[in-house]
């Protein structure tokens, strides 16, 4: 049975990355079906919504989306159109690597780190937001449960094990926040005894942070938190080059998202020029994903061989091409 995937294209720079990015996959020979429907300022333009229940319905029917960045009108319904889907299909494992290319203006060369950040509780889903009437006192509830740390610890252990990595590194802040963060160590601490495959170790966020800095490549799959996770998924993305190249996944247990982690880029849209790798590593996400881990390499490869050759690129990475022709050089590449 061929895989059906539903696509949605996205606002400003949106549909100029996902063209490109559909087709180096096509060139690929995946089998793939697209089901094309739409969501963010598109949608709101043709049909009055933001997020229709169509789009909703594929994502549930396909289990699998791909999609490129969203603009949210602002003061139309909700405020984030990626924290709607989020919700709505309970996304729980926010996905994001970071790895070194050739040819970028960043510090460090061979990194591979995968952040695996908590994203439906801690401190992100605003319980018990509060300001007093003075406005001199804000409030904020933080909760962890055992169930959510159990399934995300558990999720990043099981990548780690299906994609032959070999360390899981935990990072908490359980000296201070004794009773979040502590559930979620301790938690982790079960989780990590199920796979004594994998090398598992602890580490203080702060810490985590400094280590990141002078030796990432201690790293190898991180997982943490929602806020230590947003943070630290950043500063990755920072050690390899910046959003450019940062792709991201979303997963729940009856749907996955992937996305590139920027945003619909308006002050180039509509020009061509836009970097379509972010999209093209979410879709290499997908791939894996999907079971086909070899897929996801080749089409790695592919990326990483255009850059050493600095073929095609766009000016984003100091090139003169364009977002065509950068994945008309990526999709020369992907068989062999
Ligand atoms: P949004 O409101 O959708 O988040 P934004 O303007 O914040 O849009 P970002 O995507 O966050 O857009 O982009 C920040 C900067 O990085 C912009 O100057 C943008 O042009 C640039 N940028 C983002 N993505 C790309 C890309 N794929 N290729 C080239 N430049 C990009
Ligand atoms: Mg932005």
């Amino acid at each position: 049975m061929s895989q059906t995937i539903a696509v949605i294209r996205g606002d400003g720079i949106g549909p100029e990355i996902m063209d490109a990015t559909l087709e180096v996959l096509d060139r690929m020979k995946l089998g793939f079906d697209y089901d094309f429907v739409e969501a963010g300022l598109g949608a709101y333009e043709a049909c009055g919504e933001l997020l229709p229940a169509k789009t909703l319905e594929a994502i549930s029917r396909h289990r699998v989306a791909l999609k490129s960045p969203l603009t949210t009108p602002v003061g139309e319904g909700f405020s984030s159109i990626n924290v709607e889907l989020r919700k709505h299909f309970d996304l729980y494992a926010n996905v994001r690597p970071a790895i070194s290319f050739p040819n970028t203006k960043s510090r460090y060369s061979g990194i591979d780190i995968i952040t695996v950040r908590e994203n439906t509780e801690g401190a992100y889903i605003g319980l018990g937001q509060q300001l007093s009437e003075d406005g001199e006192v804000a409030s904020l509830t933080q909760q962890i449960t055992r169930h959510g740390s159990e399934r995300i610890v558990r999720y990043a252990f099981e990548m780690a094990r299906k994609q032959g990595r070999k360390k899981v590194t935990v990072v908490h802040k359980a000296n201070i926040l004794k009773s979040t963060s502590g559930l979620f160590l301790r938690t982790a601490r079960l989780v990590a005894a199920d796979f004594p495959d994998i090398e598992c170790n602890e580490m203080i966020v702060d810490n985590t942070c400094m280590q990141l800095v002078m030796r990432p490549e201690q790293f190898d799959v991180i997982v943490t938190t929602n806020l230590f996770g947003d943070i630290v998924s950043d500063l990755c993305a920072g050690l390899v080059g910046g959003l450019g190249l940062a792709p991201g996944a979303n997963i729940g247990k009856d749907a996955a998202i992937f996305e590139a982690v920027h945003g619909s880029a308006p002050d180039i849209a509509g020009q061509g020029i836009a970097n379509p790798c972010a999209l093209l590593l979410g879709a290499a996400q997908m791939l894996g994903h999907l079971g086909k881990e070899e897929d996801a390499r080749r089409l790695r490869r592919a990326i990483v061989s255009t850059m050493e050759a600095r073929d095609r690129l766009t000016p984003d990475l100091g090139g003169t091409g364009n977002t065509r022709s950068f994945g008309e050089a990526i999709s020369e590449r992907v068989n062999g």
